[in-house]
């Protein structure tokens, strides 16, 4: 059996939803449990609702909520004819769920009020997509994954129970696929053992399909993006990307690292331990080959290009002179860990320590305030920072020309450029 997984582009539009019935054609006759995520941008327009609720702006939390209601009950409408009243049936019971939450008062933390209404973005994608299936002749069962991914309560980002999970995946997921042939469920959410709505990050639907591919002991996990597959550089930023077709779960980690974003980092573990390999496929086009990640060694991978934008530079500096050594640097990082915040290089010197890290507004100024209380602190905000795997100096020296690089770093595979533009 196989593990798909289609992400808010794929089902952002009519078109785009009805465009998945040759896919699973394709596949016929196979296993599959198919994890999707929230269509387009739902999953933001979401996070405005929650926001504006704990605001206690409750009218436009209510008129927010209505106009992603409308838009689901509109696109259920044109694309179902038998099914419609039962699905409506279903997307009411989420939409009702919501807005008893959205007229209450919060009493709450704002991530477990956060969880209960993003949630729903996937719930809904799924009940609509599933019952479109089932009307073009792909029969499916829609699973709320809720029953089956269990975790703790820490919201936003949850931790997944996975020997509960385990157990449900064997009693639940394994005799309905055994009897259905496709499983239709939602990525990114879970619950408590309270019966809690929880999320697992943002873009974590990779995840959710690589915890189901781990658990079923799948042959194949398979991504389905708008693009050909991996490229080696973003093309926003590099016309001339290229498509690589082979990587190693390592070389994916090392690119999710340096901020490449292709894959939600958590995924290549369940997938790694039990060697699975993944298949990064376009749902424009069939035909093309795609990516496919697996275990083995790869040779002669094209430079990898990674460029990440609002980087802050952290200098500190010992306030007497004396050299920095492990006490002040174990404080620091001790900082680091309470505010979750994890630098993306850091240099030694003698009384100084220097790092740079993502930009974030929220953090930053109690980092420095923290920070200062252990060395001077001087920030500068607004750099980039350069990562290429596998380089060649001319294209390091071809990149950085007609910038200024504050900061540089390399090993045998990697080099690494802080740039001011
Ligand atoms: N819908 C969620 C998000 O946009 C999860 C996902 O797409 O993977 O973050
Ligand atoms: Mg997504």
């Amino acid at each position: 059996m196989q593990v798909f997984k289609f992400g808010g582009a794929s089902v952002n539009s009519l078109d785009r939803i009805k465009s998945l019935v040759p896919i699973f054609k394709e596949y016929a006759g196979q296993p599959l449990l198919v994890v999707i995520s929230a269509m387009g941008k739902t999953t933001n327009a979401l996070e405005k609702v929650a926001e504006c609720f704990y605001r206690k702006e409750k009218d436009q939390a209510l008129l927010l909520f209505d106009q992603i209601k409308q838009n689901h009950l509109q696109t259920a409408k044109t694309l179902l004819e038998k099914d419609y009243l039962s699905c409506e049936e279903r997307l009411a019971n989420f939409f009702t769920e919501v807005e008893w939450l959205l007229h209450d008062q919060p009493v709450q933390s704002y991530d477990y009020y956060y969880d209960q209404i993003v949630c729903i973005g996937e719930l809904l994608s799924t009940s609509i997509v599933s019952a479109f299936l089932n009307e073009s002749g792909i029969k499916n069962e829609w699973l709320d994954v809720r029953d089956i991914i269990r975790t703790d309560d820490n919201f936003r980002d949850a931790n997944i129970d996975w020997e509960f999970t385990a157990n449900r995946v064997t009693h639940l997921v394994k005799p309905l696929l055994a009897t259905n042939g496709i499983v239709i469920t939602q990525g990114f959410i879970g619950s408590t053992d309270e019966n809690e709505s929880t999320t697992l990050g943002r873009e974590g639907s990779d995840y959710s399909a690589a915890v189901f591919a781990n658990l079923l002991d799948a042959e194949k996990q398979t991504i389905w993006k708008d693009v050909a597959g991996v490229m080696n550089a973003d093309p926003k930023f590099f016309p001339n990307a290229q498509l690589i077709s082979t990587l190693n779960y390592t070389e994916v980690i090392e690119m999710a690292y340096y901020g490449a974003q292709v894959i939600h980092p958590k995924t290549i573990k369940p997938l790694q331990n039990k060697s699975i390999p993944l298949h990064v496929k376009c749902f424009l086009d069939i035909s093309l080959p795609g990516t496919l990640i697996h275990n083995q060694s790869v040779k002669d991978l094209p430079p990898i290009i990674v460029w990440k934008q609002n980087q802050v530079l952290l200098q500190l500096k010992s306030k007497d002179f004396s050299f920095v050594g492990e006490k002040p640097i174990a404080d620091l990082y001790q900082i680091f860990a309470l505010h979750s915040i994890r630098p993306n290089m850091t240099q030694n010197g003698a009384i100084s320590f220097t790092c740079v890290l993502d930009e974030n507004p929220e953090k930053m100024d109690q980092l420095a305030f923290e920070a200062s209380q252990i060395f001077e602190v001087i920030i500068e905000k607004g750099l980039s920072l350069l990562t290429i795997r596998h380089y060649v100096p001319e294209l390091l020296d071809q990149l950085i020309s007609g910038n200024e690089w504050i900061l540089k770093q390399e090993t045998r595979e990697t080099v690494q450029a802080l740039i001011r533009r």
